[in-house]
């Protein structure tokens, strides 16, 4: 699973492109298939294109005192540089850059709309579509807020926007609060970010979150427009897994989120155990609640070869089957003889939980007890989030005792629902659950969940 993307915004009264440079960057975890700069002073300039931050701006400069960022994996549409953003859009009252985190579900129609009245398409993302709804309603009421609250009662779906208009930058937050959006303030300046960890990087202080459904606008102060209102529904999955762990979303620190999603689930599936280790990275905090909720000592099992990059391609399968061994290899000495408590996230297919056992017990592992920190995902995501199909998953076909054996593990057990909402420590009722439930929120755009 992969998050889709992340958004980066800076006001100044200098140049802002290195900061928005250093902010995208502390975001990469969150896309690492494009990246894209706009900055504008007299007037708007972009910088995009494939591949990691570092990799796009290598000699790259924008001068201008506002700017916004992206990165992407892609969400809707292909992975190629027309989709890469922030886009900039012409139009009979001006100009602007936009850049999203999130996916509009109810996006065809809306481009048959726009289709309809004569608009046409460059790229095959959804951000074109919302770029196109502003265009258009600017026309109609002649001001760029309006247009963007207009935009917002028509769009269904996760969205957290960048914009760069006019010399400001403006922050929108679907009214759902589906993806996070915080801002930032260092002296008299204020900073837009998908996450706080890039606050914390250009050395901002994490203001607050931009509320679900609000538009904030950042010029010679701050200011603050109300959109519509609707359900709250935050992605469970960016405590579980997405966000980076030294962000804090929606007021709760991820860290603690992880740890205490590993100290309910010692509570609610305990196994008696002689050391308890993560599959790296992913499941290292989650692992360390577990340890401190089960009294059973934490230790790493597992060395990771850090320098195999995202590009890394194993060509046939004899190689691919090695392929786990290439990304991370037991330690014996720790697990030699042990009985083991393996945590990890989450498990869509279950083929590389297979291999790391089967690397556990070839190290001389007695035992291995795999402890899942979040319930099992059945259902695909359609708020942004890159996930397999339904069948895909192998917890939408087999029980959880069964998918034990397939992954070869002595026992299995799933954080329970109530379990992962109480460490969030959000009501069940403000979270999104749908990977998990198949209950989706903000499904059916017939459905009006936005008030008028
Ligand atoms: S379906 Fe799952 S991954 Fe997607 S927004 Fe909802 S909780 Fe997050």
């Amino acid at each position: 699973m992969k998050e889709k993307c992340a958004v980066f915004g800076f006001q100044s009264d200098t140049d802002v492109f290195e900061t928005i440079y250093y902010g995208l960057h502390a975001m990469q975890h969150r896309g690492q298939e494009s990246a894209g700069i706009a900055t504008c002073n007299d007037k708007i300039r972009i910088h995009k294109g494939m591949g990691l931050v570092s990799e796009v701006f290598r000699n790259a400069y924008l001068s201008g005192n506002c700017g916004i960022g992206h990165v992407r994996y892609s969400t809707t549409g292909d992975s190629k540089s027309e989709n890469a953003q922030p886009l900039l859009i012409n139009y009979l009252k001006g100009v602007f850059a936009i850049a999203h985190n999130g996916n509009i579900v109810n996006q065809e129609g809306l481009k048959k709309m726009i289709e309809e009245m004569g608009g046409t398409f460059t790229t095959t993302t959804d951000t074109e579509l919302i770029a196109h709804l502003i265009a258009q309603e600017h026309l109609k009421t002649g001001d760029f807020i309006k247009a963007v609250q207009a935009t917002m009662k028509q769009l269904v779906g996760s969205y957290s926007l960048a914009i760069l208009y006019d010399g400001m930058v403006i922050g929108v937050r679907d009214p759902s609060g589906v993806r996070p959006l915080c801002i930032g303030r260092k002296g008299e300046h204020h900073y837009l970010a998908s996450e706080s960890c890039a606050l914390d990087t250009v050395g901002a202080e994490l203001l607050r979150d931009v509320k679900p459904g609000e538009i904030v606008v950042f010029g010679d102060q701050m200011k603050s427009y109300s959109g519509p209102k609707g359900r709250l529904c935050h992605c469970m999955f960016e405590y579980v897994y997405f966000a980076r762990a030294d962000s804090v979303i929606d007021g709760r620190p991820i860290y603690k989120v992880r740890r205490d999603l590993g100290r309910i689930l010692a509570r609610e599936s305990p196994v008696e155990a002689d050391i308890v280790c993560a599959v790296p990275d992913s499941g290292i905090t989650h692992a360390i609640g577990y340890a401190n909720g089960s009294g059973i000592p934490y230790s790493e099992a597992f060395m990771k070869n850090r320098y195999v990059g995202r590009t890394f391609i194993l060509p046939d399968q004899k190689q691919r089957e090695l392929g786990v061994r290439v990304k991370m290899n037991p330690i014996r000495s720790e697990v030699e003889g042990k009985r083991i408590v393996l945590l990890d996230d989450s498990i869509v297919r279950g083929t590389t939980l297979k291999k790391i056992i089967e690397s556990l017990r070839k190290s001389g592992a007695k035992e291995v007890h795999v402890r899942i920190a979040s319930p099992p995902i059945r259902n695909p995501c359609l708020y942004g989030i890159d996930m397999q199909t339904s069948g895909e998953f192998i917890a939408s076909e087999k029980s959880v005792e069964e998918i034990g054996k397939t992954i070869g593990a002595d026992t299995l057990a799933y954080l329970s629902v109530d379990g992962l909402v109480e460490a969030i420590g959000h009501s069940r009722g403000d979270l999104c659950l749908a990977c998990l439930t198949g209950e989706y929120p903000l499904e059916n755009p017939q459905r009006k969940l936005v008030d008028e």
